[in-house]
């Protein structure tokens, strides 16, 4: 039997005070977990090092890579403050005026801390507060006393969260806060990167000037701005995350399927991996079981060929952290043994690009469905190679070999990619016996069938798939 895992598509955990002991990391990962996730809108830096430290011991104690990703907070909108503890129920019709001015807020206005923002807003705009459960208009403007009506009721509080929605905001993707997480995760050698509220492609672009290779970068897709421009979002990414927690906020919330499928299709097109987040298993944040809306909902992100499905609260807060990564892990294993699962993953062709290493990369995978290989091994220096195959969607398991620990940590969150970590064949002719020794660490069943291998050779040079080799390990 195999030491990897039975399981393509990869869980994605948030880690915070319900999961972040040694034991509970374990239980985590043993449960499924393939990357966890740091929340950097919560927690100090001690207690980031410390799982940080606990993470890399457990990869150790494993053996097998383990992905840590950085979510930076990013620019959140948030409401002044009222009296301690005071809270006010808005109504419809009611007015309430958001300013400039220091004083507590009370049942007619409230400070937003902001000022670039009252600026910019206008007659019409849509002002959402506390995740988007009250919503009022612009109706009037004096300077930055701006006057809203509410059309949705609901209850405000300090520090509630804003979000407006449809508005081009005059900020960028990275507060002060932010640039110093950022340099904090670096530091502490994090895989991954994610920039929250991106709303074009330079928000990444500056992320990835400072970070200068160190970590990937991921964008969080939670504003409509972002949507609109996904193409070069992507283009400028190394991933993406369909973060529906704000986009469902953000846009209309019956958009967000749509919008989650039109991302998985052009990431999957990209071959850049896609995470899908927010409120998968949300109800197993207090049961212990899952709402049948919210198994399909994890069934469907599987079927739809995401590399990735991410837990919030669920692992991070949850009274389940264990059996939510437990649940999330035979929803995920049972769709990918349905017999609809690989036609229905690829029901609408991915089209290859014209070049040399998709064409290998799609030829090997073919090669190896026609000829039922045991396992594709793709040797893979900085993870090019392995998320071309990865891309792929093969029907046959990969195995992806690669001598650096940072890249397998990294292409660890991509769909399929099962790492192992080993130094470069010094010969072309030493490959064959390098791919026969990586399938016998990865203890994968003993079997008559071939290896079917890719690599871009010369090794060390990024993006030079070129090569496609059968290996037949038994005599005839
Ligand atoms: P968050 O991002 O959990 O950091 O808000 C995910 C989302 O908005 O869905
Ligand atoms: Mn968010």
């Amino acid at each position: 039997m195999s030491n990897l895992r039975d399981r393509h598509a990869k869980i994605l955990a948030t880690i915070g005070p319900a999961s972040s002991s040694p034991e509970m990391l374990e239980k985590l990962f043993n449960a499924g977990a393939d990357a966890f996730r740091l929340n950097f809108s919560h927690g100090d830096y001690e207690i980031h090092k410390n799982n940080i430290k606990n993470i890399r011991a457990l990869e150790e104690k494993v053996g097998r890579p383990i992905t840590i990703l950085q979510d930076l907070q990013g620019p959140k909108i948030r409401l002044g403050e009222f009296a301690e503890g005071a809270k006010h129920e808005l109504a419809v019709g009611d007015f309430f005026v958001i300013d400039d001015e220091k004083a507590q807020g009370d049942k007619n206005r409230c400070q937003l801390p902001h000022p670039e923002i009252l600026d910019i807003l206008e007659k019409g705009d849509k002002v959402y507060i506390n995740d988007g459960i009250v919503r009022m208009q612009v109706v009037e403007k004096h300077g930055r006393k701006v006057t809203c009506e509410v059309f949705e009721g609901g209850t405000i509080s300090s520090r509630k969260g804003v979000n407006l929605p449809g508005v081009d905001l005059p900020i960028s993707a990275l507060t002060q806060k932010d640039w110093d997480d950022l340099a904090f995760g670096l530091e502490n050698d994090v895989d991954w990167v994610a920039v929250s509220f991106v709303q074009k492609e330079q928000d990444i672009l500056d992320v990835k000037e400072k970070v200068n290779g160190k970590a990937a970068v991921l964008a969080k897709i939670e504003m409509p701005n972002a949507v609109k421009r996904i193409e070069a979002i992507i283009e400028a990414s190394d991933a993406i995350m369909v973060a529906r927690g704000d986009l469902g906020v953000e846009c209309p919330i019956e958009d967000v399927p749509s919008i989650q499928k039109k991302i998985i299709r052009k990431c999957r097109k990209a071959g850049k991996p896609v995470i899908v987040a927010t409120q998968m298993l949300e109800s197993m944040i207090e049961n212990a079981s899952p709402t049948r809306a919210e198994v399909s909902d994890v069934a469907n992100a599987t079927f739809e060929g995401a590399d990735a499905l991410m837990l919030s609260a669920e692992s991070a807060a949850g009274k389940y952290p264990e059996k939510a990564v437990q649940t999330m892990h035979n929803v995920i294993s049972r769709v990918e043994k349905s017999s609809a699962w690989h036609d229905l993953i690829h029901a609408r062709e991915i089209p290859t690009m014209p070049n040399t290493g998709d064409a290998i990369t799609h030829a090997a995978a073919e090669t190896a469905y026609a000829l039922k290989a045991n396992v594709i091994v793709t040797f893979t220096e900085y993870g090019s190679t392995a998320l071309r195959m990865s891309r792929q969607r093969p029907r046959r398991p990969i195995l992806a070999v690669t001598p650096h620990m940072k890249t397998a940590r990294r292409i660890n969150l991509a769909w399929g990619l099962n790492c192992l970590i080993k130094p470069n064949p010094t010969s072309q002719e030493s490959l064959s016996d390098l791919a026969i020794s990586a399938v016998k660490d990865a203890q994968l069943e003993d079997s008559k069938e071939p290896i079917v291998l890719t690599a871009g050779l010369p090794f060390g040079v990024a993006g030079t798939t070129n090569m496609i080799r059968v290996i037949h390990t038994t005599e005839d």
